[in-house]
């Protein structure tokens, strides 16, 4: 399996428009970030987890030319907002399948109201198959994939599990039932926001606590804010087995 990392920023991407924080104006690579997501190929699939506002883009840079599915960790914007430009891939393919909890189906449903419309649907408009998932294994393709479920604030969120790659995103808790799913890993992608706490997303220290607990062979920290610092200097003061992930990073797992 191929995990390659489309975008590892939180909501507002680094750099934050108008910022003169000493990280966004940074000229490592590592510190420009666009919205978190990840491209998981293996044999001949290829599925996209989330669908932010930077799509078009990481789909251009990772030189994507197909995809067999896209699966929803949650609704909020910087997970979803992207989906008017999946327009080459339901137009080759008829479709774009889309795994997804109720609520987040609900969700694009009002807000993509002429995406989802049967009556007098524009003809440009994006096609989608849409599967209803829940807490419970499905498949796509030839692959059993496994929702982990996590809190993100009050919001039940999922993260997905592939084999021995798990990634989990916009996590603030995560059950001691959910966390026994996250065992046995070969690699772990979790969030960490900052060093300060926030009420609805992981910092580093949490992060790190529940790495430390599910002991994966590797773990990559993604969704980062400008505020966790340069990645050159954070990634100094992590564990052996911990990595910040950056944009472009690809993972034979
Ligand atoms: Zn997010
Ligand atoms: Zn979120």
């Amino acid at each position: 399996m191929k995990l390659t990392f489309l975008g590892t920023g939180t909501s507002q991407g680094i750099p934050v428009i108008g910022c003169n924080d000493k990280v966004c104006v940074s000229d490592d690579y590592r510190d420009k970030r666009l919205r978190s997501s990840v491209l998981i190929e293996w044999d001949n699939y290829a599925c996209v987890i989330d669908c932010g506002p930077d799509f078009r883009q990481q789909m251009l840079a990772a030189n994507v030319k197909d995809i067999n599915g896209i699966l929803f960790s949650h609704y909020h914007a910087d997970h979803t907002a992207g989906l008017d430009d999946i327009r080459p891939f339901s137009q080759k393919n008829g479709q774009v399948p889309f795994y997804a909890q109720k609520q987040v189906i609900e969700n694009l449903k009002e807000r993509f109201d002429y995406i989802f419309t049967t009556k007098n649907k524009y003809l440009g408009a994006p096609n989608v198959q849409l599967h209803e998932i829940e807490n419970r294994p499905l498949v796509i393709g030839n692959l059993q994939v496994i929702p982990v479920e996590v809190n993100h604030g009050k919001l039940k969120i999922f993260g997905f599990r592939f084999k021995n790659l798990a990634y989990i995103t916009d996590a603030k808790t995560i059950s001691k039932k959910e966390l026994k799913k996250l065992l046995d890993l070969d690699v772990l992608v979790i969030n960490a926001l900052r060093i300060d706490t926030h009420p609805t997303h992981l910092n580093l220290k949490e992060a790190l606590d529940i790495i430390d607990e599910v002991k994966p062979k590797k773990a990559y920290l993604t969704h980062i804010s400008h505020k966790l610092g340069f990645h050159a200097e954070v990634s100094k003061i992590l564990p052996e087995n911990v990595y910040l992930a950056y944009d472009g990073l690809m993972l034979d797992v």
